[in-house]
């Protein structure tokens, strides 16, 4: 390794959620190719977090890189604003296909976060523009995580969400119990009181309800049933408040449907894709409604919807987005999920034996061990390392959520090392 480079990084580079003051070791990446990552000091990892779930078709894939290739040749970026093209087209033009009949009306935005932010622009204009001025709180269950700027942190959980550091700017929004039941067999009413209550009690002022569907990502790793998000759909109508769903985490397969909502036969009014758009290549995420929520918003004199990042709807990220599409469509990806959902359960379900471990969490392609202490990262980080995968805990959450192309052989060395950490884990 090029020990001059890290000390440079440790000393002026951000990581995520990182100090400068305090850095932590990181990991110098040369190359990847599939579902490996190459360290620069010649080691190896499979890589079972699909950079933060995004890389589902492994890295390095010829015919994405080949999709960059040409449409960097004819032109890497345009501005949006007054002018369009194909990549962006075509893509548009594949999402409202693939989503719901309902959504139609596509806005293109540069990352998870700020299509968040876009989705509760949306919500919020749809209600001034008909004059409902006090329209102006969001909905939520607690454990969610819809994304880091500040609108979208404000619908973040209120723990374990940075409320109390950012409090005092943040917008006050409504928070209830986060569901527990993971199987509609399970089902009981007093599963939705909460939210129906809260409904009852703020629908004047409330614009929208933002929820993750199926599965809470990195608010907490939960999984919870379709019959809560069908009870929620039917709420929402019930007093005409809009449903945003954040499909950002679950989008293109992860819980084993092409989109999660489809589980509970229900479409939002607004829907946010992002991470595993391009196949984890680029940063691109989209924020799509439907042709009331548009309508509604372009009603009245000078209706435009205020938003239009510099990059919006960047050719090249497109391009690749499609490209992307094109390779989910055509695989198997429905059987892979499943076949990855299998190798799970059985391989992390016997960890729920452990003294170390709360609960063992798996839905598609997502594996969760909750343990019942946090691990520390300083250790935990590098033994992973050192067992030849790439994870990436946090608190009491062991995860996986590959790359789709990953082989039994890859993943079995993931579910090993995760079963590692649970022992050592176990004092
Ligand atoms: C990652 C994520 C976001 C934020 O996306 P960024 O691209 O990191 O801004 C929002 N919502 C969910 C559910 C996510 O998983």
């Amino acid at each position: 390794m090029n020990s001059e480079a890290l000390e440079f990084d440790k000393k002026h580079i951000w990581h995520p959620y990182t100090s400068l003051t305090h850095p932590v070791p990181v990991f110098e990446v040369e190359s990847a190719e599939g579902a490996e990552l190459h360290l620069s000091d010649g080691g190896s990892l499979i890589d079972g977090m699909a950079s933060w779930w995004s890389t589902i078709h492994g890295y390095n894939h010829p015919q994405l890189n080949g999709a960059l290739k040409v449409q960097c040749d004819k032109m890497a970026h345009v501005m949006f604003g007054g002018l369009t093209h194909e990549p962006a087209i075509t893509l548009c033009q594949k999402l409202v296909e693939l989503t719901d009949d309902s959504l139609e009306c596509v806005f293109l935005a540069d990352s998870g976060s700020v299509s968040v932010e876009v989705a509760l622009k949306m919500a919020l204009q749809y209600w001034f523009s008909q004059g409902k001025q006090e329209k102006t709180q969001f909905l939520t269950i607690k454990n969610g995580y819809h994304g880091d700027t500040l609108g979208a942190m404000s619908v973040c959980d209120p723990e374990n969400g940075m409320h109390s550091m950012f409090a005092g700017v943040l917008p006050q929004h409504l928070f209830v119990e986060a569901p527990t039941i993971a199987d509609d067999d399970d089902w009981q009413d007093s599963e939705i009181e909460p939210f129906k209550h809260c409904l009852q009690q703020n629908h004047q002022t409330i614009a929208a309800v933002i929820l993750e569907p199926l599965v809470q990502g990195a608010g907490g790793m939960r999984v919870y049933c379709p019959e809560y998000l069908r009870q929620v759909r039917q709420i929402c109508d019930q007093y005409g408040i809009l449903l945003i769903l954040d499909e950002i985490a679950t989008g293109f397969g992860r819980t084993g449907t092409l989109f999660a909502y489809e589980q509970a036969q229900i479409a939002p009014d607004i829907l946010c894709l992002g991470k595993a758009l391009t196949g984890g290549y680029m940063s691109l995420a989209a924020t799509i409604c439907t042709r009331k929520v548009a309508d509604k918003i372009g009603s009245y004199a000078g209706g435009n919807l205020m938003h239009g990042p510099t990059f919006m709807g960047n050719p090249l990220a497109c391009a690749v987005a499609n490209k992307s599409i094109e390779l989910l469509l055509q695989s198997d990806w429905q059987s892979k999920v499943l076949q990855i959902e299998k190798q799970l359960i059985e391989e992390l379900t016997p960890l729920t034996e452990l003294e170390s471990v709360f609960e063992v969490r798996i839905k598609g392609a997502i594996g969760v061990v909750e343990l019942k202490d946090p691990v520390d990262m300083h250790e935990v980080q590098p033994r992973l390392v050192e067992l030849g995968v790439w994870l990436r805990p946090f608190g009491k959450l062991l995860y996986t959520m590959p790359p789709y192309i990953i082989s039994e052989k890859q993943l079995h060395k993931i579910t090993r090392a995760m079963a590692v950490i649970a022992r050592e884990a176990c004092k």
